[in-house]
């Protein structure tokens, strides 16, 4: 059996950077207003990645918790407590289950147009983006918008919100004209050679590591993170999902 490339340069790339995760230049966000961007294919065919992470849970957590249930069909001791909350019934209970209840973040390589130096970079997005772009991809008129020679780049504004607590917007209008990935066949190679690993991104977390983090952040004083979480931490993770 011959080996899997992909996989080979994956644990490379894990080697590169310590054994951790790649560090922040690997993410995209948008900024304020209009900018053009094209998605890039993955090697496996699926460049929408589902992600199911536990957000608001303190310092110690920052960035999300990936759900060992929902992602790796194990045991959740968040998932678990989120639920027996949900179940008290009460009003703060009922509050505080919603926002540890597992939530699906979806991940995207991206080149950004005008920024093709910064190489591909992975975008976040939520679900609404995520149901956007799967409705092109299965309308005839659209089709693979990732095609390296025939797919097409997308206007993306992103429009922060006006008013305090309210939400950002991102929009997105494909192009009416299909357009290639880079400028020639040698050009697109490099790209799609550039194209992170999105699983190498995310440390995979043990049922017993989640309960140490859902440990800590109950009792802040018995953990190795001395920092709580706050009310103001829920707000921003709901912010960052809606965006
Ligand atoms: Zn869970």
């Amino acid at each position: 059996m011959a080996i899997d490339m992909a996989k080979m340069k994956a644990k490379l790339q894990e080697l590169e950077n310590g054994g951790k995760s790649k560090s922040d230049n690997v993410w995209w966000r948008p900024q304020e207003g209009d900018q053009d961007i094209r998605l890039v294919p993955t090697e496996d065919g699926d460049p929408f990645k589902v992600y199911h992470f536990h957000y608001n849970l303190g310092e110690g957590a920052r960035g999300g918790v990936l759900c060992p249930k929902r992602q790796f069909g194990e045991n959740c001791p968040i998932c678990d407590f989120a639920s027996k909350l949900w179940q008290e019934g009460t009003d703060d209970s009922k509050k505080m289950a919603k926002s540890l209840f597992v939530r699906q973040r979806f991940f995207t390589p991206v080149v950004v147009r005008g920024e093709e130096d910064a190489g591909v970079r992975v975008w976040g997005y939520g679900k609404t983006i995520y149901e956007t772009l799967l409705g092109l991809v299965l309308n005839p008129d659209y089709g693979d918008i990732t095609d390296v020679d025939n797919g097409v780049d997308f206007t993306l504004t992103y429009t922060l919100p006006k008013t305090k607590g309210a939400f950002p917007q991102t929009n997105l209008v494909p192009k009416r004209k299909s357009s290639g990935l880079a400028k020639n066949k040698g050009a697109i190679k490099e790209v799609l050679e550039a194209v992170p690993q999105i699983d190498t991104l995310f440390q995979r977390k043990s049922a017993t590591e989640v309960k140490a983090i859902l440990e800590s952040f109950l009792d802040p004083t018995s953990g190795p993170f001395s920092e709580g979480s706050s009310v103001s931490s829920v707000d921003e993770a709901i912010k960052e999902l809606s965006a």
